[in-house]
């Protein structure tokens, strides 16, 4: 699985840096956002080193399912019985910050009708 040592995500992955961690399997790993914008934000981020949407493949669908399938799962066991907002920012343009693909996953208090 590729990774990316200079990766700021891929360190966190590694355990090289740390991070408050709350679900982890063989392909994703879930943290809490360091500097979250809602009650709850997470990020859900695959192991492997994708770099955004722009770098997906078709070898990468399974992956991107699997991760759209477990994103209502935490949000269940975060308590989010109401509902939960998910984003991924891709490219400058995007307002994308760690360039490894990951998706925010926001809930509970501080989200109103907008985008963000
Ligand atoms: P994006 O702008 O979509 O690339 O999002 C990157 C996110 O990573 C931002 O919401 C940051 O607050 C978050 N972030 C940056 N450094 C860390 C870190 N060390 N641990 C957890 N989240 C981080
Ligand atoms: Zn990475």
């Amino acid at each position: 699985m590729s990774s990316d040592p200079d990766c700021l995500f891929c360190k966190i992955i590694a355990g090289e840096i740390p991070s408050d961690q709350v679900y982890s399997d063989e392909q994703v790993v879930v943290f809490k956002d360091l500097h979250p914008k809602a009650a709850v934000h997470l990020l859900i981020v695959p192991r492997e080193h994708i770099k955004s949407l722009n770098e997906l493949e078709e070898q990468h669908d399974g992956l991107m399912a699997y991760m759209m399938r477990l994103l209502p799962k935490i949000a269940k066991d975060q308590g989010l019985d109401n509902g939960f907002r998910s984003v991924i920012n891709t490219g400058p343009g995007g307002g994308q910050e760690v360039f490894h693909l990951h998706i925010h996953l926001l809930g509970g208090t501080g989200l109103g009708s907008a985008f963000l």
